[in-house]
């Protein structure tokens, strides 16, 4: 039987959605999760999960599995081709977890997943919203699900259900930004690769960026621009944009695509974290450009900051006004994490000769002064962003 009434209705299964049942769960909050697709994704999309990210998700229960199955890394570095132009580290970092946690995003989520079977929570997968409206103290949400259409009454509605949300649209909230021109093209691969397994690797280049991280298993994981990008990219893809930004040794061969995609490049941000009892978090509420590798990041932070909040609110009892104080946190994160990718994304696709040297030279004096480079990598990992975080 489809549950009919809940005090949370968490709408999309991805990263924050689990993350979020995850810890109301644990907190004994009622509620009730769904997601359109028929089971879980299978895409690999997000491949890194950053410091700040694994402290604030200790309390689930899920670091060590997540780091059992990842592949742990200390750097990460800005290369014009065979040129080193900055090179960052993150065993220094003040954390628990000083390093980068390369893991497929799927993997990520099949984490959450079983931690919250585990813990007696549930998702209900083939479930769609289609609408969301205010009725007397709470919300009814319409689904079509495999047992027809039905309805569930709840308290309070969490979007989490991606960048084209329905319950954003229900709240009426607007999405605020724009999308870029262009595409870029994301592949995970088996090759060659001289620069080797221990470095995210982040190419300059006058026909477009590209980022090489590896992951775990001898995999790569590749990020690139791509004008006119096919929509599923192949090894000569691959192959040729590699050849033409990464190390020009002649060494690199891509050996097989396992998983690609292409995308557009989103920088957006909600206008309203909530609508009264509706909220948005994760990819609903900001998308922006994949550098940094921050938008799964924010979303699961997002998640534990909101998680506290409807815990407070609904199993102890606070006021609703509680509600607000999410969306005073998470904004301001958000419009920082945007700031940020517009600026390494800007940097890395820079045209023309001169503009390129004086970059290079910039990036290079960078390299030397230690508390930008500090600052830089505490941004990476999110630890500058730690009062976002704090209730
Ligand atoms: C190419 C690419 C590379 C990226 N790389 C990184 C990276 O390296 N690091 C990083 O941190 N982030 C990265 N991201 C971003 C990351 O993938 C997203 O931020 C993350 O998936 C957001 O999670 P989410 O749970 O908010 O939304 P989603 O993952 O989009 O999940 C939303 C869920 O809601 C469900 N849903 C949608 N509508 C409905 C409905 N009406 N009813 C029921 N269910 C619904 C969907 O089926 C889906 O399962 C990347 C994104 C892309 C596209």
């Amino acid at each position: 039987m489809f549950p009919q009434f809940t005090d949370v209705l968490i709408v999309g299964a991805g990263p924050t959605g689990l993350a979020l049942a995850v810890a109301l769960q644990q907190a004994g909050v009622d509620h009730v999760l769904v997601d359109k697709l028929p089971s879980g994704q299978n895409t690999s999309r997000a491949a890194v999960i950053h410091a700040h990210t694994l402290e604030t998700m200790e309390k689930l229960g899920v670091v060590d599995e997540l780091t059992r199955r990842g592949l742990s890394l200390i750097r990460f570095a800005l290369r014009d081709r065979d040129r080193t132009l900055l090179n960052l580290r993150f065993d220094q970092l003040p954390s628990r977890h000083a390093k980068i946690l390369m893991l497929p995003q799927d993997e990520t989520e099949a984490v959450l997943q079983e931690r919250l079977l585990e813990l007696g929570g549930s998702v209900h997968w083939n479930a769609t919203v289609s609408s969301v409206e205010r009725n007397g103290d709470g919300y009814t949400a319409w689904l079509a699900t495999s047992e027809g259409e039905r309805a569930v009454q709840a308290r309070f509605v969490v979007g989490a259900d991606g960048m084209h949300s329905i319950v954003r649209q229900s709240a009426g909230i607007a999405f605020e930004g724009e999308t870029y021109a262009g595409s870029f093209v994301l592949a995970d691969v088996m090759m060659d690769w001289s620069v080797g397994s221990e470095e995210v690797s982040l190419f300059f280049s006058p026909s477009g960026m590209a980022v090489v991280a590896p992951l775990p298993h001898d995999r790569y994981r590749v990020v690139a621009t791509m004008e006119n990008a096919p929509e599923q990219p192949d090894i000569a893809d691959i192959q040729s944009i590699l050849a033409s930004r990464g190390p020009s040794d002649g060494r690199t061969k891509v050996r097989e695509v396992l998983w690609s995609s292409r995308f557009r490049l989103h920088h957006r941000v909600a206008s309203a974290y909530r609508n009264e009892g509706m909220l948005l978090m994760g990819d609903a509420a900001h998308v922006h450009s994949p550098a940094g590798g921050q938008g799964m990041n924010t979303g699961l932070v997002d998640a534990m900051v909101l998680g506290d909040v409807l815990t407070r609110v609904v199993r102890d009892g606070k006021p609703e006004t509680e509600l607000g104080r999410y969306e005073a946190l998470r904004r301001p994160a958000a419009v920082e994490v945007l700031a940020m990718a517009d600026r390494l994304t800007g940097l890395a696709m820079i045209q023309g000769g001169f503009r390129r040297s004086v970059r290079n030279v910039a990036l290079g004096a960078l390299d030397r002064i230690g508390p930008l480079k500090r600052k830089l990598e505490l941004d990476l990992s999110g630890l500058s962003r730690k009062a976002y975080s704090k209730l």
